[in-house]
């Protein structure tokens, strides 16, 4: 059992690089990859952004030192070096991966790639964390995400996807959780296109459980798993933790939902090449995801 998507106080999480993966060892996890936010600031910002007033203060100070408003602060350097560290100490226990989320921005897609390379990933979550002004640099625009919203995010990560230049697709859909919709079989074109698009380009699709906290349905979630079934475009559930307790949360529910869209396969990740894997339904849906121990009610 592995958990590829996890925050750490390297950038938003409330727990450090070794307190994440020792919950994971006591969550009975046999695999975990720390993946943390991480984007270089792009020249074509407003596309994203919109206004710099939703930058507040920071704006001028990240604009000049090249880091995206989402990306950790610290140096990338420091970073892969803490989890080299991290697989050598837990190696006994677990296998710790290093991951990266990136920020997907057209202008600078090639460079962060490049860059991020050169500290050999085992694998990189590409994901859109901002479009036309909507985004996580200010929860207010969340509130009020539209339909056209969904769509434009929609066509913007099929674009990164032919791109092809990551290995997992980060939370394609956490735009449509935000503002539930009465209908959303107007985007199931695009997701087809989306997970064909995934398929050409070796990239595996998350599952992300964090989004099942918000008002959220099933049956888009069923069709897109049907569709990866259907194109065996591997599925890896992730939790997206940004605190211990919540790592590999809702798996169980996942799974049995996989199951019955008849999703086949996941992977695995090693120096950003895949790995497919059948999923062992058996071995998944008997794991016991208990509340171990302290603080159970913290989320
Ligand atoms: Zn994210
Ligand atoms: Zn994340």
């Amino acid at each position: 059992m592995l958990d590829y998507h996890m925050h750490t106080t390297v950038r938003d999480g409330k727990h450090s690089i070794d307190e994440m993966i020792e919950f994971a060892i006591l969550k009975g996890l046999t695999e975990v990859g720390i993946s943390e936010h991480w984007g270089l600031w792009p020249d074509d910002w407003e596309e994203y952004f919109g206004s710099e007033k939703y930058l507040g203060i920071e704006f001028k100070e990240l604009k000049t030192k090249k880091i995206a408003p989402y990306s950790m602060r610290g140096s990338l350097h420091k970073y892969f070096l803490m989890l080299k560290d991290a697989k050598e100490k837990f190696k006994d226990q677990i296998i710790v991966k290093s991951g990266l989320e990136m920020d997907l921005y057209e202008s600078n897609l090639d460079q962060s790639v490049d860059l991020v390379m050169t500290y050999k990933p085992d694998y990189i979550i590409g994901a859109i964390h901002a479009l036309n002004g909507i985004g996580y640099h200010s929860f207010e625009s969340l509130d009020n995400v539209t339909e056209d919203d969904y769509e434009n995010i929609l066509k913007a990560y099929i674009g990164f996807a032919k791109r092809g230049k990551f290995q997992i697709l980060g939370h394609f859909e956490d735009y449509r959780s935000f503002n539930p919709m009465e209908d959303e079989s107007r985007f199931y074109d695009l997701y087809e296109e989306l997970i064909c698009a995934c398929k050409e380009n070796d990239i595996a699709i998350e599952f992300n459980t964090s989004l099942l906290l918000y008002k959220y349905r099933i049956d888009p979630n069923l069709f897109w798993l049907k569709t990866c079934a259907k194109y065996e475009v591997p599925v890896i559930i992730t939790s997206d933790a940004h605190n211990k307790y919540t790592i590999a949360d809702k798996f169980d529910f996942t799974f049995t939902l996989l199951q019955q869209a008849g999703v086949k396969l996941t992977a695995k990740f090693t120096d950003c090449v895949m790995e497919k894997e059948e999923i062992d339904y058996k071995e998944a849906l008997s794991f016991i995801f208990f509340w171990p121990l302290e603080k159970p009610w913290v989320i």
